[in-house]
């Protein structure tokens, strides 16, 4: 039972990445709900049959409970209308479009009830299924830890907050243009060929077997980057042209996830990697690789003050949507409590229904700092016992972490380094 499960999971698997990939960067229509509609009905299929008695059945088992609402078809429905901005930009003045913040607010203000109605349908569901709520169904199937990573977060903040204060003020950061912001911190000109710079990072790596297997491209999408696995070892990646170190950030760390698709060998449901592994090892690699490159140090600093931005951001935004899942009939007020750590002005905190880590992406956002945390751990750890031998840096993180995708969870992996999710 279980391999059936597994042959047909992955196929639909597979077909959604891919779907999904096309509509966003080929101007593909398929129909996600429609794909949706086909892995809730194989979830539904074998739910009952296949029972958790070893690694992979637990694994077939915590996929299928978080698909039972995350397919679900009226959560999938209102997900993928959230995820088209056209659905709501009817009304809204070419002026306003224009400028990106109060094309945002616009549109916070016109999907609000739509973004209430999916967090309502998914703690319903979550609840019907057992759990207290739907973070917490989140962060089981993730297999973590929510007092541990609670307690990460709060660690993190208290010794990131202090610094990005300091670098808000350095550079007049606004929360209305945080993004362009953070681009204006290090503008950059033709000095860094990127092709170039990828190659360097494999070649430090001797990740020799990946060259020539990730395509990149370059577009301007309106957000930084993406890289996916569209089927197995078909790896893309899209980034913006890169005019900004805010850019090349964004090419190393969607690099992360590309070295980690390659190096992952494992083939069925354990190629599926839960997302705090995915998204944490991303963050990994954009904070080695400035460090391994040939970038002179100013810019390097530049990288990690955007880093220590970011990440106080997330773990901000992750503190904030717990709350906010326990009380959102007080999103607007919790918003201004949380954000104003940042030691700027909140202004219109209608905003908040507006960012995707609340409706596409919920519960979330949190794996970034796990990422930042790690990434200073596996950093330190490498050095002490490897110095600069950078080809045992691939063998440890080969053997450690990417070869045997979720064969072992994510946090058995870590463990050696500290019990943080
Ligand atoms: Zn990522």
């Amino acid at each position: 039972m279980l391999i059936e499960f597994e042959k047909d999971y992955m196929n639909k698997y597979w077909k959604i990445q891919r779907a999904q990939w096309c509509n966003y960067f080929e101007n593909e229509n398929y129909n996600l709900s429609q794909i949706d509609a086909e892995i809730y009905d194989t979830v539904k299929l074998f739910n009952k049959e296949v029972q958790p008695i070893d690694r992979k059945s637990k694994i077939a088992s915590l996929l299928m409970q978080k698909d039972l609402v995350d397919k679900e078809p009226l959560v999938s429905e209102i997900r993928n209308r959230i995820d088209n901005l056209d659905n709501y930009s009817d009304n809204i003045s070419e002026d306003i479009k224009a400028d990106r913040y109060q094309y945002k607010l616009a549109l916070s203000y016109k999907m609000k009830d739509d973004v209430k109605k999916l967090m309502n349908t998914r703690n319903a569901l979550s609840k019907q299924m057992g759990f207290d709520s739907y973070p917490e169904l989140v962060l089981i199937t993730d297999e973590i830890d929510k007092d541990n990573l609670v307690h990460s977060l709060n660690g993190f903040l208290e010794s990131n907050l202090p610094k990005a204060i300091e670098i808000i003020k350095k550079y007049n950061i606004k929360w209305e243009t945080w993004f362009s912001d953070l681009s204006r911190i290090g503008v950059t000109k033709n000095q860094y060929n990127p092709i170039e710079l990828v190659n360097q990072l494999l070649k430090t790596f001797g990740f020799d077997e990946i060259k020539g297997k990730i395509q990149i491209s370059f577009m301007e999408k309106g957000y930084a980057g993406c890289a996916s696995e569209l089927s197995p070892n078909d790896i893309r990646i899209v980034v913006e042209p890169i005019k900004s170190l805010n850019n090349l950030r964004t090419l190393f760390h969607e690099m992360g996830h590309a070295i980690l698709y390659s190096l992952n060998k494992e083939e069925g449901i354990y190629k599926i990697l839960p997302p705090s592994h995915d998204e944490a090892m991303a963050v990994v690699i954009e904070y080695i690789a400035p460090m391994l490159l040939i970038l002179n140090k100013t810019d390097r600093e530049k990288i990690f003050e955007i880093m220590t931005l970011e990440y106080t951001r997330c773990a901000i935004s992750s503190l904030y949507e717990f709350d906010l899942w326990q009380n959102p009939e007080i999103a607007e007020e919790l918003y201004i409590k949380h954000y104003s750590k940042l030691g700027i002005e909140i202004n219109n905190p209608s905003m908040w229904a507006s960012d995707t880590f609340r409706s596409i992406d919920p519960v979330y956002v949190h794996n970034y700092v796990i990422g930042a945390i790690l990434a200073e751990k596996i950093f330190t750890y490498l050095q002490s016992e490897n110095s600069c031998n950078y080809k045992e840096w691939d063998a440890w993180l080969s053997d450690n972490i990417y070869k045997d995708g979720r064969k072992k969870s994510f946090k058995e992996k870590i463990k050696g380094l500290g019990d943080f999710i």
